[in-house]
């Protein structure tokens, strides 16, 4: 796919394939907003995080984070376990800094093999959700969290917020342009929430690291860390995935 779109009431999206139109037409292909036109969306201009992971064979107990310079000037380095593997790697939240070197670092430390990398550019900043008549979702829209680079989760309430508003103008019950209007102020809404979170992405960096032990202890105490783990959360619920007032729960498929 190679993008461009136009107003009118059939959306034509180029492909490889050919010229593909279609009145509904959703971005979800990631960071680099292909359906969002020629402005593009290049880093290190961009506001990009950049993250790179291994995946060694053999699980994990503990998930660890390290704030750590030796690893990242900002930014942060992980081992978290993953059934039966280790996802270990380094995200930095300045783009020019090239993560592969410390990454390995890492997994060296850990005694771990470097094998199996995954990487990417990550939004930290929110984008327009819609323009020239295509619906953005997920890292298209800017819709991974900043500070944590948690991006999933994210892209799949956004996801359900517009498929909700898609589902109206498929029934005709709403015009794309009102479900537009609906799903960028949806979008809209969360700006402050994710702009305090850049906010903190912006703060760790310059914290002394000889007052980051300190301060941990002191926001680490049990009232503070589930207050602010609430507040995270509901950034993007897990209840919205309940239906939306009005729709049935949608029935499981049973396996044949
Ligand atoms: C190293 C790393 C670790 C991460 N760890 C976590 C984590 O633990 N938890 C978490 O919540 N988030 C994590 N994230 C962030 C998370 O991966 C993203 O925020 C999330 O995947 C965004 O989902 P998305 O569907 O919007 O985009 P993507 O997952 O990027 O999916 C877009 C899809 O579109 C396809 N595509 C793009 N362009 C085209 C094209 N022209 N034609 C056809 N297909 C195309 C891509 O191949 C891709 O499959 C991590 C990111 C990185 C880089």
């Amino acid at each position: 796919m190679n993008g461009a779109a136009n107003g009118s009431d059939a959306i034509g999206v180029e492909t490889d394939r050919g010229l593909i139109t279609a009145p509904l037409v959703v971005d979800a292909l990631g960071w680099r907003r292909v359906l969002a036109g020629p402005a593009g969306y290049q880093p290190p201009e961009a506001p990009l995080s950049r993250g790179l992971e291994v995946h060694p064979e053999g699980g994990a107990t503990d998930l660890e984070i390290w704030i750590d310079r030796r690893y990242v000037p900002a930014g942060y380095g992980w081992s978290f376990p993953a059934g039966e593997e280790t996802r270990i790697g380094v995200g930095s939240f300045d783009p020019k800094f090239h993560v592969r070197e410390t990454t390995e670092l890492l997994a060296e430390d850990l005694e771990r093999d470097r094998v199996r990398y995954q990487g990417n550019w990550i939004p930290h900043q929110l984008r327009a959700a819609t323009g020239r008549g295509v619906f953005f979702a997920g890292d298209s829209a800017g819709h991974c969290l900043p500070l944590t680079a948690e991006g999933i989760r994210t892209a799949l309430y956004f996801g359900m917020a517009l498929g909700r508003e898609l589902r109206e103008v498929v029934d005709g019950r709403q015009t794309r342009e009102q479900a537009a209007t609906r799903y960028a102020q949806f979008s809209d809404s969360h700006e402050w929430k994710f702009k305090w979170m850049l906010r903190t992405q912006k703060i760790v960096p310059r914290v002394p690291p000889r007052l980051l032990g300190p301060l941990i202890k002191v926001f680490g105490v049990k009232c503070f860390v589930d207050w602010s783990f609430r507040h995270y959360l509901n950034i993007a619920p897990p209840e919205f995935a309940d239906p939306a007032p009005g729709q049935a729960k949608p029935e499981v498929p049973t396996a044949v």
